[in-house]
């Protein structure tokens, strides 16, 4: 039967996850490799990836269903180019072309975000006419919309980027030419830049700080909850779908973030009975810490 399993490698800026599904969607084989930095050990580690999912689940490459890869920057998913992955040391890189000649098939490519989106779908086990924004709380923040299954990426695949909507007029400036971005204060880099450490998980360590009383940590946390929240009333309002799973980086932080936006959004509920009609609150989920989400999606993404 492996003849019918789907690989899907998701490659982020540390390390690569990577998965074969059985038809039904079960990951059968998973591993992690550290990711290579620069093109020739980027494509290193996917081949190397997909080379010993082979081996594990006893078949050969050439063998498998269909094989997806999810990588950040800017993603061609009709060619497979990548671009401005700066956390990969990858300008520009043909991967899909380079992967396809070095394993000798088809190889799809699709943007990080997207991917997580679409195993964060699977995830949920709704029906086909479910419609869910992903939204990706990492380094920076991004949606992904998935409307019955299919990723909607919009008419120039602008779709789901709110993290460029500025919500403050005197935030600080953001690398995409504005001001203020939703970005700019509810991410990764947000954290890092208004509560400085060296811990190596700046966002956990902001949590406890904040749970243990330090006044400047709970102003910091609260502000970023409620920015995350802001995301979430976006996504709603805009396209009113069923559920928007929170995932990404910043979603190991686990129940505790869902619970903090969800008081946030059942605050502004309570003030707001047009707020309160939209069920805001109940339909925000939490990707579990241990779903590999852009691996599965990415082995989603493979079916041509
Ligand atoms: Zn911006």
């Amino acid at each position: 039967m492996s003849e019918l399993l789907r690989v899907g490698i998701d490659i982020g800026g540390t390390k690569t996850d990577a998965v074969a599904i059985s038809r039904d969607g079960r990951v059968v084989q998973q591993l992690r490799l550290p990711t290579g930095f620069g093109p020739g050990a980027v494509l290193e580690t996917a081949v190397s990836a997909v080379t010993q999912l082979a081996d594990r689940a006893g078949t050969s490459i050439g063998a498998f269903g269909s094989i997806g890869i999810g990588i950040p920057g800017a993603v061609d998913n009709g060619t497979g180019r990548v671009s401005h992955a700066v956390n990969l040391g990858l300008n520009d890189l043909d991967l899909g072309a380079e992967l396809s000649a070095r394993l000798g098939r088809a190889v799809r490519v699709d943007n990080d975000v997207n991917a997580a989106a679409l195993g964060a779908f699977h995830l949920l086990e709704k029906s086909a006419s479910h419609s869910m924004a992903y939204l990706n709380l990492g380094t920076g923040l991004a949606a992904g919309i998935v409307l019955g299954g299919t990723l909607w990426r919009g008419s120039r695949g602008t779709a789901g980027e709110i993290g460029h909507i500025p919500v403050d007029p005197n935030g600080p400036q953001c690398p995409c030419g504005q001001r203020g971005c939703l970005e700019m204060v509810a991410s990764g880099s947000a954290i890092a830049r208004q509560w400085p450490t060296d811990d190596p998980k700046p966002a956990r360590a902001l949590f406890s700080a904040a749970a243990s009383g330090v006044s400047s940590a709970i102003e910091v946390k609260g502000r970023f909850v409620e920015n995350v929240a802001a995301a979430v009333r976006i996504l709603v309002l805009t396209v009113d779908v069923d559920s928007v799973v929170i995932g990404g980086g910043l979603s190991s932080l686990g129940p505790v973030l869902l619970d903090d936006v969800r008081a946030v959004l059942e605050s502004w509920e309570r003030v707001s009975a047009f707020l309160a009609s939209t069920g805001l609150s109940e339909r925000i989920a939490i990707v579990p810490v241990e779903f590999p989400a852009a691996a599965v999606g990415a082995a989603l993404v493979g079916v041509a």
